[in-house]
């Protein structure tokens, strides 16, 4: 069974999008529902001007990075990454759209001294503190922490912790042994400390900056995958040990914008690779995991490198939060819809 869920964030427009009046296409009627507006506007839309959406959990423009840390459900996930599941957090949508804000914060932030008390810290900078607080509540269990983080270009794995692999990309290995695909030779950094952790994400953030001519040319086509591995220890009474490996995955996804490239130029799965394969592929994994026909088809984990590496999180008892970011502007309604749609099948 996929346990997926999806929620939604609408940014706020940009002064840019304020200024020339480009304008807000989207509503909040309450209840969780999304109203795009002007839709007539847009090529192929037969005439129907609103088209409402309704889902569980919509954070409107207005709502801060804190809110969304509080009330996105992400603390469940990082509770049950520490009793052992293997659970991922993305931020789906366009480029533009807010994926890198919510999860990391505005651009910039990692550049120069980091300050641990700004308001802009995005969900894993929070998660981090949160996950180190509800370890320091679990005093009678011995944990031991990870983290790697990774880039996908091009279907090429580039360590973010190493910033020699950007010449020789690293390979995506079938571990018999654990029964998942691995990454060769990708750094891994114990992690004692609180600060140990927040190290990884800002080394990280500083060489994906760094390695890029045009940061928004690369960042719209990359995918990023920060993972923190817990394993627990835990003696009962009477002597007998609890163990857990669980760990949590935070992916920027590469702009959504990208699969519809894809299929416009015609490509097949093969021909999809210079574009984005691992976008369309996980598209693909997601669609079949959630048709009930296909609960026992083929899953295509196999065909790209991004699902390879998150297999174990998308199947079996993994839990996967999608966190669909959308500009409210009208100027990029067509792929709000996209997004909302998307959505929608997986449903
Ligand atoms: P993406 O990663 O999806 O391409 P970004 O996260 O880089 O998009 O967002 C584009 C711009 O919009 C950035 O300057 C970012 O700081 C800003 N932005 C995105 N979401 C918000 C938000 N919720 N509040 C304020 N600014 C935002
Ligand atoms: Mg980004």
């Amino acid at each position: 069974m996929l346990n997926l869920t999806f929620i939604f964030r609408v940014r706020p427009l940009n002064p840019r999008e304020t200024k020339i009046s480009d304008g807000s296409a989207i509503e909040f009627p309450g209840n969780g529902q999304i109203l795009l507006t002007g839709l007539n506007e847009v090529p192929g839309s037969k005439g129907i001007k609103t088209k409402l959406f309704s889902y569980n959990v919509v954070f409107e423009p207005g709502a801060t990075q804190e809110d969304v840390m509080e009330y996105s459900g992400i603390k469940r996930l990082i509770e049950m990454a520490v009793e052992g599941f293997s659970t991922t957090a993305f931020c789906y949508g366009q480029t533009g759209s807010g994926k890198t804000h919510t999860l990391t914060g505005p651009p910039g932030l990692f550049q120069g001294r980091v300050d641990p008390l700004s308001e802009n810290h995005g969900l894993v900078f929070r998660s981090f503190m949160h996950l180190f607080r509800s370890l320091q509540e679990r005093s009678e269990t011995h944990f031991i922490l990870k983290a790697s983080f990774l880039e996908i270009y091009n279907e090429k794995v580039i360590d973010l912790l190493n910033p020699g692999s950007a010449r020789k990309p690293l390979a995506v290995r079938w571990s018999k042994k654990s029964g998942r695909f691995f990454v060769e030779n990708l750094f891994t950094v114990d992690c004692e400390e609180l600060d140990d952790l927040l190290a990884v994400l800002e080394e990280g953030m500083r060489n994906r900056v760094m390695g890029s001519h045009s940061m928004n040319e690369h960042s719209s086509r990359s995918h990023t995958i920060l993972t923190v591995h817990i394993t627990s220890e835990q003696q009962m009474e009477n002597g007998v040990f609890i163990t857990k490996q669980g760990k949590i995955n935070f992916v920027d996804l590469a702009g959504s914008e990208m699969t519809k490239k894809t299929h416009s130029e015609g490509k097949t799965l093969e021909e999809a690779n210079n574009i984005n394969k691992s976008l369309m592929v996980l598209g693909y994994c997601i669609a079949s995991l959630s048709d009930s026909r296909k609960k026992n088809g083929h899953i295509p984990y196999r065909d790209s490198k991004l699902t390879k590496l998150l297999a174990d999180s998308l199947a079996g008892s993994g839990v996967t939060l999608m966190i669909a970011c959308i500009s409210p502007a009208k100027s990029n309604l067509t792929e709000s819809l996209n997004t909302l749609r998307y959505a929608s099948r997986a449903k």
